[in-house]
Order: structure tokens, then C-alpha cells, then sequence
């Protein structure tokens, strides 16, 4: 099983707190589209023979991809690759692009599944994050994609901002619920310094966030989502019983990727490596001949200590937490190194052990980068 991932690196305008690689300028869109296209065929050897089941446009925006664009990659995908009949083909969208004929395009196109970035349906919270989207376009487009005969939707919620009390994370979570959506993904909002909200905060014209505020509303996601039927499979993800993303469960299995177009990172057993976050330098690199495109991406090998360091990280994230076994594979240095870091957090009850399988106590998963920090090499 593999996985392709497109970055479209470009939005409407800038939300206040993010920190993805992406352009407001949509100038060079066309361009842009052509050489990821061309991308694509460069690295098609990338990921050997191994089938694609899963097809991921993230960004940016990729709901500003017309229809003929969304079909320029993927009938690629389909030339280029050997392609798993029901393939997850997931596309990010942005409530604001999502009109009844947006969505009946899309439902008629090879997208099953829509990632939608409603973040919030609080005015207060939307103007906050400086998202394009408003409260009734949050709600509206939930309607609409369900009219359109969408089933398979995930949305992303923030919590945990200055502007989010806790009555209205609760009533974020009610909302999604009634709606029935079968996957969620919920982040605790962070303020990196080269964000404008980090600007925002170091100048004190906005509250920082306080992390008991954000650890609390994590509180009230675990409690809600387990009384609503959903299990956690990933600290931030969220799903109805079968209903996990098969785009994303295989970054966390080590599952290889392809990732195109600019900062898009990809990834097989043994490196990964990340192109150039830079639309005019892509674009520019992407019409040299090919032997001349070294300054694509930078590639780092992944050496044993690389390979443990992220398997705890990513593993105790997880419901499929960390297996001694897989740890063993790497090297028995490093399994003994795990079993005497593990023993304090076992102490504490942080860390659950059944046989050669430990993961994070549910009260210890707001904490799961600290602890696996704690248990690197
Ligand atoms: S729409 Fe998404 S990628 Fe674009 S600025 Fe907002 S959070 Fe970032």
C-alpha cells in the first residue's frame, strides 16, 4: 500500500495562525499545476510497484483547483501508477469554495471523500483565526455536501484559542455530531512566532493561549467524542466504528508516500526527504532538464536512531500504541534503551503495558510529544 499526496500551495487569504507552506497570490496557479504534473512523471519510479490506495490533496487550498485541474492529476495518477479500485481520494476544501454546484461537480468527479476546514461555526472564533469562511457558510456547507450525496467527510475543529470559551467548544462538538460526520480532526490551536498570531502575542495585542484553557477542551473532546460513538485513533483523530483515514493511518503505520508540489514531503523505508517550500524557486527548478533538479527537495537518510526516534513518536500518538517487536527490528540497544526510559512513566501510570505493547493512558495523551520526547534515543 502507498500513498500520493498533492501540496496546492495556494489560499485565498492568510488565517492568522498558519504555518503551511503557501502563496495568497494565485498568479501562477496554471503553472503551477503544470509542473507538479510534470513532478509527478519525474518521480513516478518513487514508490516501485507498490499499488496506491490512498490520494491526498492538501495544501493551501486545493478547493481553488478547477474540475479539469482536479482531473489533470488525477487521470496522471491513474496513467502513471497502479491504482486500488476503491482508493480513498481525499480533497481539502474550505467552506467558502463549497457551493451547491461546487459540490455536485465534485460529487460527479473521482473525489470520495472531502476534508473540510470549518476550524469553528463561532463568528467570534472565524474572525479570530482570520478564516475567509463565515459562522453560516460553516453550517451551510455541511448541508450541502450531505445534499450532494458526500458521506465520507472529515472536518477539522481548533480548540483551545483565547476567543473559544468552553460552552462554545461544546457546542462545536454538538454541532458536528448532529451532523453525523464519521471523522473529525481536532487541534489544540499553536502560536509559532512567523505567524501573524505570534506577532499578535509577542506585541500583546492578543492573549496568549493558555495551555490549561486548550488541556481543559481537550477534557471535554475526549469525554464528548466517546459519548457520542467516536473512538480516538490518533491523539487528534477521530472516527465512527471503520471509519479511520486510510490517507493518514498510513503515515502513522510507515506506510511509503509520494508528495508533490512545494514543502510536500514523501517518504520510504529507509529516507524521506522534502521539496523546496517556495512556489517561484519550485516552479523555476521544475524547468530545468532533470539532472539538474537536485535543489528540488533535500533527502535525509534515515539512520537507526532516526527510525526509533520516530516510530515512538508516531506509535504512542496512536490506538496501535508502541510494539517491542518493531522496536526489536531496529536494534536490541534500542529496545533496552525504551524498557529502562518506559519504567518512570509506567510508575506514573502514563504508559499502559499489554505484552510487548505500550501506549498512552487516556489522561496522558495531552502529554504524548513530552513523554515520547522523554523515551527518544
Ligand atoms: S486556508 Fe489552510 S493553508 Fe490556507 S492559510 Fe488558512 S489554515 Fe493555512
Amino acid at each position: 500500500m502507498a500513498g500520493i499526496y498533492f501540496h496546492i500551495p495556494f489560499c485565498k487569504q492568510a488565517c492568522h495562525y498558519c504555518n503551511f507552506h503557501f502563496s495568497t497570490s494565485l498568479r501562477y496557479k496554471e503553472d503551477m499545476v503544470a509542473a507538479m504534473l510534470q513532478e509527478l512523471d519525474w518521480r513516478k519510479g518513487y514508490l516501485g510497484t507498490k499499488r496506491v490506495d490512498s490520494i491526498y490533496f492538501g495544501g493551501g487550498t486545493p478547493s481553488l483547483l478547477n474540475e479539469a485541474e482536479l482531473m489533470a492529476f488525477l487521470s496522471a495518477v491513474e496513467q502513471h501508477f497502479e491504482v486500488s479500485p476503491d482508493a480513498e481520494i481525499t480533497l481539502e476544501a474550505n467552506p467558502d469554495d463549497l457551493s451547491a454546484e461546487r459540490l455536485a461537480a465534485l460529487a460527479r468527479s473521482p473525489v470520495n471523500r472531502l476534508s473540510i476546514g470549518i476550524q469553528s461555526f463561532a463568528e467570534e472564533d472565524l474572525r479570530f483565526f482570520n478564516r475567509a469562511h463565515n459562522a453560516r457558510e460553516a453550517e451551510r456547507c455541511l448541508d450541502l455536501a450531505h445534499s450532494a450525496g458526500f458521506e465520507d467527510l472529515t472536518v477539522d475543529l481548533i480548540y483551545g484559542a483565547p476567543s473559544t470559551s468552553d460552552a462554545q467548544w461544546a457546542d462545536n462538538l454538538r454541532k458536528v455530531f448532529a451532523y453525523r460526520i464519521p471523522h473529525l480532526s481536532c487541534y489544540a490551536l499553536t502560536v509559532e512566532p512567523q505567524t501573524a498570531l505570534g506577532h499578535f502575542v509577542k506585541n500583546g495585542k492578543v492573549p496568549p493561549v493558555e495551555e490549561e484553557h486548550a488541556a481543559r477542551q481537550f477534557e471535554l473532546l475526549l469525554e464528548a467524542t466517546q459519548a457520542a460513538g467516536y473512538e480516538q485513533y490518533e491523539i487528534s483523530n477521530f472516527a465512527l466504528p471503520g471509519r479511520y483515514a486510510r490517507h493518514n493511518s498510513s503515515y502513522w503505520k510507515g506506510e511509503p508516500y509520494l508528495g508533490i508540489g512545494p514543502s510536500a514531503h514523501s517518504f520510504r523505508p529507509g529516507s524521506r526527504q522534502w521539496n523546496i517550500a517556495h512556489n517561484a524557486k519550485y516552479l523555476r527548478i521544475m524547468q530545468c532538464p532533470p539532472e539538474e533538479r537536485e535543489a528540488l527537495y533535500e533527502r535525509e537518510e534515515l539512520q537507526p536512531a532516526d527510525q526509533y526516534n520516530e516510530y515512538v513518536m508516531t506509535g504512542l500518538r496512536t490506538k496501535w500504541g508502541v510494539s517491542l517487536a518493531r522496536i526489536r527490528e531496529i536494534g536490541s540497544s534500542y529496545e533496552a534503551h525504551f524498557l529502562r526510559e518506559a519504567q518512570s512513566y509506567l510508575a506514573r501510570e502514563q504508559l499502559l503495558q499489554k505484552e510487548e505493547t505500550y501506549y498512552l493512558a487516556p489522561s496522558a495523551r495531552f502529554l504524548a510529544d513530552g513523554i515520547a520526547a522523554g523515551l527518544f534515543w
